[in-house]
């Protein structure tokens, strides 16, 4: 089984996403949507309930408005999630001292429910990574593109994951950042629908992390899914799926 740890079919880009996740059941990929905001969290907390190969991952973007509202909904809803994302810091507009106040308080839920957080920092690495030296769930630096320094930071936290989106196809940046981390900490995804440059990026794309890791690794990619599948029912404490 392969996974897409990340990605958006709830995006109104998508006019078929029934028809994505029927395609990527018959390729055997499990996919974890990622909310943005209350809205979006509700319908993937629906599709998550009618696909077997969904699950949900209850969040909010950084730049969105943190909203208590979303607290309680991913309370609510904890039986239902496997994860809290997508959360984290992004100072690509400007620095924002209560995007950090905010983040504080998702580790702070994430921790008290025991469940593991996906996070996006952009111009905002180093924060990140500081805020999580002593978290106590498996944290997932989806898209990680920081510097050298702070990668060698993150690899020394037992905690920390990174998740490699489809298009490191292309990304020499990416291609050199697999090469950095053991495999026992890598996961894939897609972002869909961004970050893809030939057409509409969807989870089955994901196919082409899998390919550049299994490559960079020197490995196959039946061992190298077989690698990562255990990863992902350790990250998110699925038995079986
Ligand atoms: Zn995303």
């Amino acid at each position: 089984m392969k996974y897409d740890i990340h990605c958006h079919l709830t995006n109104k880009e998508y006019s078929n996403p029934n028809t994505i996740i029927t395609e990527c059941e018959k390729n055997n990929i499990s996919i974890i949507l990622n909310g943005l905001d209350y809205e979006d969290n509700e319908k993937v907390l629906e599709f998550s309930k009618t696909y077997s190969n969904v699950h949900a991952s209850l969040g909010m973007h950084p730049t969105n408005i943190f909203d208590s509202k979303i607290i309680n909904q991913i309370i609510k809803n904890k039986d239902k999630i496997i994860s809290i994302g997508e959360v984290g810091i992004d100072y690509k507009e400007g620095v924002d001292e209560t995007q950090l106040i905010n983040f504080r308080k998702i580790i702070q839920l994430a921790e008290k429910l025991s469940k593991p957080l996906i996070i996006h920092s952009r111009n905002a690495e180093k924060e990140v990574i500081n805020e999580l030296i002593s978290i106590q769930v498996p944290a997932i630096l989806h898209c990680f593109t920081g510097k050298k320094k702070l990668l060698k930071e993150a690899l020394n936290n037992p905690n920390i994951y990174f998740s490699i989106p489809a298009n490191i196809k292309y990304s020499q940046q990416f291609q050199d950042l697999v090469k950095e981390i053991q495999i026992e900490k890598l996961l894939c995804e897609t972002d869909s629908p961004y970050l893809w440059k030939e057409c509409m990026n969807t989870p089955l794309n994901v196919i082409y992390s899998y390919e550049k890791i299994s490559q960079l690794k020197g490995i196959s990619i039946p061992e190298c899914e077989d690698l990562i599948e255990k990863t992902v029912k350790t990250v998110f404490k699925l038995s079986n799926i």
